[in-house]
């Protein structure tokens, strides 16, 4: 049966686990799904109605698809799946920014229509605006899917093989060109200390003489990192990742 045990993070937007009894297939697929299947918003469509800053509407139009915006799935349709067609409460919601310089656009300064879908990080500068510099913008944003663009990615995701490692001579060297201080010396025996550490880069066998350590990969067991954006909380994200795989597999089947 497939187990998980979760490691420590560092931010709640990170999620780490180590699966096991499982294999590199659904690893991967897993995987794949996070970071191109699973819906977000982000900003499509921007009106710009006033614009003298230092840069052009397109750039600026494509700074703020990029600002990773809080989902709500529970509310809101994809717009091509939307009955209305052309874009309704149900599948868009609206943003405006009405900036005068001197100051520095951020994140945080876009309005939303819903309290529900805002920027996930506030303090994100899109444009610094001078004196007399000013940017008057409406946006409507919508759900997506990272395989069509970036902006609607939600997390960076990855895994590696948990390591194995067997010590089949002292070697004193491992402890000190080790990157990740697997090892430590005690009681003149070479102890592994912090075998989740571990990222096989095999420092330690090229130290070390010949046959004395054996350090390779398990392909059953895997240590994924997954870093939401901020649309999705990054235990949602794997859920959802999980419920597109599904769908598929539910897909094939009816069509079978
Ligand atoms: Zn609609």
């Amino acid at each position: 049966m497939m187990k998980i045990k979760y490691l420590k993070t560092d931010s709640p937007l990170r999620l780490k686990f180590i699966l096991s009894n499982s294999y590199f297939e659904f690893a991967n697929s897993l995987r794949r799904a996070m970071i191109a299947e699973v819906p977000v918003m982000a900003i499509e469509e921007v009106n710009i109605s006033a614009n003298n800053s230092a840069l052009y509407d397109e750039v600026i139009a494509l700074r703020f698809g990029l600002i990773p915006l809080k989902t709500d799935l529970k509310n809101y349709n994809l717009r091509s799946k939307c009955k209305c067609r052309k874009g309704c409460p149900k599948c868009t919601v609206k943003l405006t920014l009405d900036k005068t310089g001197p100051c520095t656009v951020y994140s945080s300064d876009l309005k939303s229509s819903d309290h529900k879908v805002v920027p996930a990080i506030n303090d994100l500068p899109v444009i610094k605006l001078f004196e007399n510099q000013s940017i008057k913008i409406e946006a409507i944003a919508e759900l997506g899917f990272g395989k069509e663009h970036a902006k609607w990615t939600p997390c960076a995701a990855t895994y590696r093989y948990y390591p194995q490692i067997n010590v089949l001579k002292n070697c004193l060297k491992a402890v000190s060109v080790c990157p990740k201080k697997v090892f430590e010396f005690k009681n003149r025996k070479l102890l592994i200390k912090d075998l989740d550490a571990c990222d096989l880069c095999l420092a330690c066998v090229e130290a070390c003489p010949k046959d004395a350590l054996r350090v390779k990969g398990d392909d059953s067991k895997f240590i994924f990192s997954i870093e939401s954006w901020g649309q999705h909380n990054p235990k949602a994200l794997v859920k959802l990742g999980l419920q597109a795989l599904k769908a598929k597999v539910d897909e094939f089947s009816k069509a079978l």
